[in-house]
């Protein structure tokens, strides 16, 4: 990759970096990664992060209190990085990234066609932090930046455990853990821990939870009530969907949470069958091909019908193909 992080920046005496809304492990490592990796090489240039609010598992994450999460307004930035993300889903600091001399977009989503007048986009990397590791000079990294990184990796992966762990994801895995800190803990408290309530909503999300198509997937909700009854923001919902995507039997599940009236998020999982990303695209969202996601309107009844003539195309297609490589074996 004839790419340079440091020969891009220039002489740019002001850097910004953003990801995207509602910022995962892999936005916020990435984001704090490069973060690092700029002051650290960069000492005379100012470099901010503009992210919503991560949350308070990241906080061990150095620079995580750097992050501006109120987008002031600021002068154009002569660099801006938009990491993890297209940039139709930068939230506030979408106004920087307009305003800004040159910008650079650096993601991994198959859904994503560049919008940076820099764009490395690689559908084939499972994790922004990946991406952002290829990119340094590893000579400069230090322990709390390959911390940041290896937030992103795990979380992307399913702690090296999806189908977008290559050979290279595990050796980088192995390099950035050589850095000293204390991993176990790390996955524990970033990936795995739930607080109390959290294990409720999901319980009963898990609870609530309805099979269609033939069983094949399946479908929960959580409504703006049962959040505010059990005091949850959305950043509490994680995982639910990857747990009911982890029953047997299912090739499809979505999860969706309510965000306004008639509003929903839906986040899909999927296994080999079922293209999620084609199937968020239809509805203006993005993703992968297993990890996808959209915003919707209607009831969630209506959600449910339009989402499932797609997955059933997806299914039917999958099935097709299936076919088509038996007969011709
Ligand atoms: P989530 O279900 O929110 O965990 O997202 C799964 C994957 O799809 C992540 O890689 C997200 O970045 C991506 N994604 C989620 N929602 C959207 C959206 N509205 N537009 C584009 N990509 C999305
Ligand atoms: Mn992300
Ligand atoms: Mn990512």
């Amino acid at each position: 990759m004839s790419f340079d992080l440091l020969e891009e920046c220039g002489e740019a005496k002001r850097i910004g970096i953003a990801g995207h809304v509602r910022p995962d492990g892999d936005c916020v490592g990435a984001c704090l990664g490069l973060w690092q990796y700029l002051v650290k090489c960069l000492p005379g240039t100012e470099t901010k992060v503009f992210l919503e609010k991560p949350a308070d598992i990241f906080n061990g994450i150095k620079g995580v209190g750097e992050i501006c999460s109120d987008f002031p307004e600021e002068p154009p930035f002569d660099v801006f990085f938009v990491l993890d993300t297209s940039t139709d889903r930068l939230g506030g600091a979408e106004k920087y990234f307009k305003a800004a001399g040159k910008t650079v977009n650096i993601d991994h989503h198959v859904s994503n066609a560049g919008g940076g007048q820099v764009n490395i986009i690689r559908p084939d990397m499972g994790s922004t932090c990946e991406m952002i590791y290829d990119l340094l000079d590893t000579q400069r990294l230090d322990r709390d930046m390959a911390m940041a990184l290896y937030v992103g990796i795990i979380h992307d992966t399913g702690v090296f455990q999806y189908s977008n762990t290559t050979p290279e994801t595990l050796e980088k895995g192995a390099k950035l853990i050589g850095y000293g800190f204390d991993f176990p803990n790390l996955i524990l408290e970033t990936f795995y821990q739930k607080t109390y309530v959290q294990a409720q909503v999901m319980g009963r999300a898990l609870m609530e939870s309805i099979r269609f198509l033939g069983g094949c997937c399946i479908v929960s909700s959580i409504d703006r009530k049962t959040m505010d009854f059990y005091n949850v923001e959305p950043k509490d919902l994680d995982g639910i969907v990857n747990q009911l995507r982890n029953i047997r039997g299912i090739d499809c599940a979505i999860f969706m949470y309510e965000t306004g009236v008639l509003e929903y998020k839906v986040s899909m999982r999927s296994s080999e069958k079922v293209n999620v990303a084609q199937v968020a695209a239809y509805f203006g969202g993005g993703g992968h091909a297993k990890a996808a996601g959209c915003n919707m309107t209607g009831t969630f009844h209506d959600c449910v019908n339009n989402l499932s003539l797609h997955i059933e195309n997806e299914l039917k297609k999958w099935e097709t193909e299936h076919d088509e490589r038996n007969n011709s074996h």
